[in-house]
């Protein structure tokens, strides 16, 4: 099942990507290496590597700074790793991605009403006590 090099999120379901990245595994006997634990770790150090890009760039550049190619790139490259090993710890979790992110999508409906919730950065605990207190304006 090899992807093509025009595939995109566009025309690529996430139960593609999922056997693809159990196939490189699978292709290499890794999967005795991939449990739970193991996969979570390096699911974070690869989210680590991300944040090495921007560590000590200013908010404000954070953008900028994708405008060089070779950052762009690496960007590119890391959010590949991050969504491999994702796809990887859901499928040997047994979890359905798109049936969860629709689960947590609707109870942060729940904590984030829009109208409590709209231009301002909080969180959902620290806003439910906000929205007790009377409005300053
Ligand atoms: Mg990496």
């Amino acid at each position: 099942m090899a992807l093509h090099h025009q595939q995109t999120d566009e025309n690529t379901t996430i139960e593609q990507i999922k056997g693809e990245v159990r196939e490189f595994i699978s292709d290499r006997d890794w999967e005795q290496f991939h449990d739970p634990k193991n996969v979570a770790m390096a699911l974070a150090s690869e989210v680590g590597e991300l944040l090495d890009i921007f560590r000590w760039v200013k908010s404000d550049d954070s953008f900028n700074i994708l405008s060089d190619k070779d950052t762009y790139h690496d960007v590119q490259m890391e959010l590949a790793d991050i969504a491999m090993f994702l796809m990887d710890l859901a499928t040997i979790c047994e979890v359905d991605l798109t049936s969860a992110v629709m689960e947590k999508i609707k109870i942060n409906n729940q904590r984030y009403p829009i109208e409590k919730a709209r231009g301002i950065a909080e969180k959902y605990t620290k806003l439910a006590a906000r929205s007790d207190k009377p409005n300053p304006e």
